[in-house]
């Protein structure tokens, strides 16, 4: 069971590998192949023991190219394997007719063919090139049928019922078996494509809706959160911050010290608010808090964000300095547009400024 396990494991991981899956099915096919030759040979079927030996052969020769040719070459496998299975049919049912299944092959090449022209080919005619393939293999399989029918068989095989079911059955069993696997292969590949598109839906979501800089949200995703919050009832306050004097910072030390001031103090502030509201870059250095609580929780964590702020060493390169954020705080109320709480926050914000910076300026202030 462990062995199953680590083997279908081991199928799994390298389902991506166009090498790994046809490789796989090359190798299968092979083996069946193999069986084959003992089998007509038990059978004294010579010309179709000479023909396995042909097919064995050409399958050596087409897993060499899927392992070391060009992986553009690995068509040419496929087209060798469908000519090869159809030829088997055809040569098999002439030699001892149709009862033991060997056209039944032909109906796994629909599947299959259609799998390896839609991943290896290019354009839309590929599409018609594998409904093309599907329809020869169909006809192949009644044109075997007609065969047994109108001419009969070259080798009466003086068999028991026994043994013409249990030949039929290995034969059943081998065409399901390689069902399952192109089955196997196209659900694995579809699973591997979902998960990739999910992953890159991830990072698109991100870049759409969260500042490079910061790591905050930006402007665009704030206006969702806030159109959210103007409509549930809970009340909120919005908090406009600007850090003090940062064109000197940026003057003073470089631009890139400017942008570890600025993501020091977005971390700050994203810590203290935490899970109570949300927190984006809402223009250069401008930060826009929606706090979700009462006006006197959102003074206490705006004064906690002013101190940290305050306290902090900013650093860079053996370069150590502090700077300090002025906030202006304004809770928005029933019948009020964002817009106006916007600007309330904002002439708040700028009260502080002209008194002093370094300060947070609330609804009790002015
Ligand atoms: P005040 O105290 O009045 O706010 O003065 P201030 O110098 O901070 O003035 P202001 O708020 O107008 O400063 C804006 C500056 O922010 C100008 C611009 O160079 C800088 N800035 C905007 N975005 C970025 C950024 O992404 N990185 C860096 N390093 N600087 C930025
Ligand atoms: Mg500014
Ligand atoms: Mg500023």
């Amino acid at each position: 069971m462990k062995t199953i396990a680590k083997l279908a494991e081991f199928v799994v991981n390298n389902m991506s590998s166009n090498r790994f899956k046809y490789g796989l099915f090359i190798y299968a096919v092979c083996a069946v192949h193999v069986s084959f030759i003992a089998l007509f040979a038990l059978l004294g079927v010579f010309p179709m023991v000479i023909f396995n030996i042909g097919s064995v052969t050409t399958y050596i020769i087409c897993a060499s190219v899927i392992k070391y040719g060009y992986e553009k070459n690995i068509i040419y496998t496929f087209y060798a394997t469908y000519i090869e299975i159809i030829v088997h049919a055809f040569v098999a049912t002439i030699c001892i007719g149709w009862k033991f299944g060997f056209p039944h092959y032909l109906i796994g090449l629909v599947p299959f063919g259609y799998y390896i022209c839609v991943t290896m080919m290019k354009g839309k005619q590929k599409y018609v090139i594998a409904t093309i393939l599907g329809f020869i293999s169909y006809a192949s399989f009644i044109a075997c049928r007609m065969i047994t029918g109108f001419i009969g068989c070259l080798y009466q095989l003086d068999v028991s019922d026994t043994t013409e079911s249990l030949i039929y059955s290995y034969n059943a069993t081998c065409n399901f078996a390689f069902l399952f696997m192109v089955t196997l292969i196209f659900v694995a590949d579809v699973q591997i494509t979902t998960n990739k598109l999910h992953i890159q839906n991830a990072m698109l979501d991100n870049m759409a809706n969260i500042d490079p800089l910061t790591g905050l949200y930006n402007r665009r995703s704030m206006h969702t959160f806030l159109d959210a919050a103007a409509e549930a009832d809970e009340p909120f306050s919005l908090v406009m911050c600007d850090i003090d004097n940062f064109k000197r910072v940026n003057d003073t030390y470089g631009h890139d010290f400017g942008d570890v001031v600025l993501r020091d103090i977005a971390h700050i502030i994203q810590q203290l608010v935490d899970t109570n509201g949300y927190v984006c870059r809402w223009g250069g250095e401008e930060i826009l808090i929606l706090y979700i609580g009462s006006v006197d929780d959102t003074c206490k964590v705006s004064e906690d964000i002013r101190s940290n702020v305050e306290k902090h060493s900013f650093s860079l390169h053996n370069t150590t300095i502090h700077c300090s954020l002025t906030l202006g705080i304004a809770s928005h109320t029933n019948g009020s547009t964002i817009e106006d709480t916007i600007t309330h926050a904002d002439s708040r914000l700028y009260y502080g400024k002209q008194n002093g910076k370094n300060r947070v300026v609330s609804p009790y202030d002015r």
